[in-house]
């Protein structure tokens, strides 16, 4: 078996600075991902901590579809890295940031996955908030869950750093202040897998606080089937 990777090494996965090239596209979010984004933006939802539980379990999908990928002889190997997801705070920069070394999105697939609403709970939820206008959305988010969106409960902007595990297939950084539109733009040194970086609202962060962040982890990591590290230490 392979070494464990040391704990340098850990940290510079997370903290790899990418650079953007190029120009900055500026796209649109579909106008139902708009309606649900406004909603979550004003939520006032009191276990805001859900998103750490929705951003582990995206990771984890990403994680296993990797592991399947490489099991059907689509040239990649599991030995080429190991697999596992990283997270990190900074309570100077307000910053919450977790990383996977997944499969990775391409540029279309960060559209289509970022972008718009593909999830039916997601989609049941804003038809429940459709229907039920004078219905208090906050508690509605809990029950139904709204996946990658739930960051902007929490943060006041995200940045996504992807990289495809499809051969040749660039990084792009996606970033979005959560109202209308995001913008994409190619970047180098994306390692491969997905690195999102949550810069926090000022009322949210305790998110940024190591301690706190490991309280909510040890909630959830029993179901995740990947080694879990927060700032280099794995829990
Ligand atoms: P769901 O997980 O139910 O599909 P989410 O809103 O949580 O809904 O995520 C939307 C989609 O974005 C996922 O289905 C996946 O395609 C993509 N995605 C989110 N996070 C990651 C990640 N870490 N790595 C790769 N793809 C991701
Ligand atoms: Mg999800």
């Amino acid at each position: 078996p392979a070494e464990p990777p040391k704990v340098e090494d850990i940290h510079n996965i997370i903290k790899n600075e990418e650079t953007v090239k190029g120009n900055a596209e500026k796209l649109e979010f579909q106008a139902e991902t708009r309606m649900l984004l406004d909603i979550v933006a004003k939520s006032l939802y009191s276990e805001s901590e859900i998103f750490v539980r929705e951003l582990i379990s995206n990771a984890s999908d990403a994680l296993e579809k990797f592991r399947y990928l490489s099991k059907t002889g689509e040239n990649l190997t599991e030995a080429s890295r190991p697999l596992e997801i990283h997270l990190a705070t900074d309570k100077q920069s307000r910053t919450f940031t977790i990383q996977d070394t997944g499969v990775g999105m391409t540029r279309d697939e960060m559209i289509e996955n970022l972008g718009t609403i593909a999830k039916s709970g997601t989609k049941a939820f804003l038809e429940k908030v459709k229907e039920a206008r004078s219905t208090d959305p906050n508690s509605m988010i809990g029950q139904f869950g709204v996946g990658f969106y739930s960051s902007f409960m929490v943060a006041n902007k995200v940045d996504v750093y992807s990289k495809s595990s499809q051969e040749n297939a660039p990084g792009y950084k996606w970033t979005s202040d959560g109202s209308g539109t995001y913008e994409l733009q190619e970047a180098d040194g994306v390692k491969e897998g997905t690195k999102i970086v949550l810069h926090l609202k000022t009322d949210h962060r305790q998110f940024s606080d190591e301690e706190t962040v490991l309280s909510i982890i040890k909630k959830y990591s029993n179901f995740v089937g990947n080694p879990i590290f927060l700032n280099g230490q794995q829990i």
